[in-house]
């Protein structure tokens, strides 16, 4: 079937969707706050709505690809009528629960919803390397699925409308504490004169090698069998020598700190034997 795509959000990420729904043979509408962004799309081949009420009307499928969770629900709550019998599709980075409220907000207004989470950059997109989650009503998935396998590798993960967020908000915490790692060891490097492009070389080498313990580690987890395996004693040393080398060099190690403070309360605590990865016991809250 020949549906026609609204997009709401010309941002850098809308605009590729957009491009790449064009591309791929697509009736597609734009809408964005500042109108003069849906110029080069017109040009293109897209049409352009003049309200976010046009847009939910002409579009079968509406895609929203706005900044966060309060720009969607102040665009999205007036047109609740427009968009009944459509299938919206929210891209917007939100938390879980944000994810949730707008789920339940649509469902209150008879909305077929589906919220959704890119594993992507906008050059990405369209490529074998793009990935999106989506997650809440299953017949919203089936329904654009055709759209959604254009963008990327199309993973539906539950009727759970905060799955496909929390996935990749999960995601997006190891990313960005690995990266935060790779930017302490650049500042340690650099006191001695290595080019960070020279410590991207060593971390990708040394994390592509390393990455696969996860899985070791994920045993134990899962299997909360804390009685084997490389020990909280053992790291705290490890980890207190990183602190210490990093602070030689006169670069600060706050980083790594609160892993340690972790790994100090299982030991002051008779948990020193155990193995080091317990440490995920401590981090549930409230
Ligand atoms: P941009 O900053 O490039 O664009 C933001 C878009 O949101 C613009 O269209 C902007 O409109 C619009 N916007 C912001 N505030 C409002 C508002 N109050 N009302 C109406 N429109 C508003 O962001 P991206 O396109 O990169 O990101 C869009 C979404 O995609 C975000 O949720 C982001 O987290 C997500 N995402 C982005 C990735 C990326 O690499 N870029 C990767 C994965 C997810 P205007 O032009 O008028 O300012």
């Amino acid at each position: 079937p020949n549906q026609t795509v609204s997009i709401l959000g010309l941002g850098a990420m809308g605009a590729a969707i957009t491009a790449r729904l064009r591309d791929t043979g697509h009736d597609t509408v734009v809408w964005n706050r500042t109108a003069a962004k849906t110029e080069p799309h017109v040009a293109a081949g897209s049409r352009a709505a003049a309200t976010v009420a046009e847009a939910a009307a002409l579009g079968d499928v509406v895609l929203v690809v706005l900044l966060d969770h309060l720009s969607v629900r102040e665009h999205l709550d007036p047109v609740a009528a427009e968009l009944k019998g459509k299938v919206v599709v929210n891209l917007t980075t939100t938390t879980p629960n944000q994810a949730r409220a707008t789920a339940a907000w649509a469902a209150e207004h008879g909305l077929t919803y589906l919220d959704g989470a890119i594993m992507a950059v906008p050059e990405m997109i369209g490529t074998p390397v793009s990935r999106l989650l989506y997650s809440g009503d299953r017949g919203a998935y089936d329904a654009a699925r055709g759209i959604l396998e254009t963008l990327g590798a199309a993973d539906y993960e539950g009727e759970d409308a905060g799955l496909a967020s929390l996935k990749d908000m999960a995601l997006l915490t190891s990313m960005y504490q690995l990266f935060s790692g790779f930017i302490q060891a650049a500042a340690m490097m650099r006191t001695v004169g290595v080019p960070a492009a020279e410590t991207a070389r060593e971390v990708s080498a040394w994390l592509g090698a390393i990455l696969p313990h996860t899985e070791l580690f994920a045993g134990v987890i899962d299997s909360r069998d804390y009685s084997a395996g490389q020990s909280v004693d053992f790291t705290r040393a490890a980890v207190g020598s990183l602190i210490a080398a990093s602070r030689e060099q006169g670069v600060s190690a706050d980083f790594l700190e609160p892993l340690l403070s972790r790994l100090d309360e299982l030991s002051a605590t008779g948990r020193g034997g155990a193995d080091w990865t317990s440490v995920n016991e401590q981090l549930a809250i409230g």
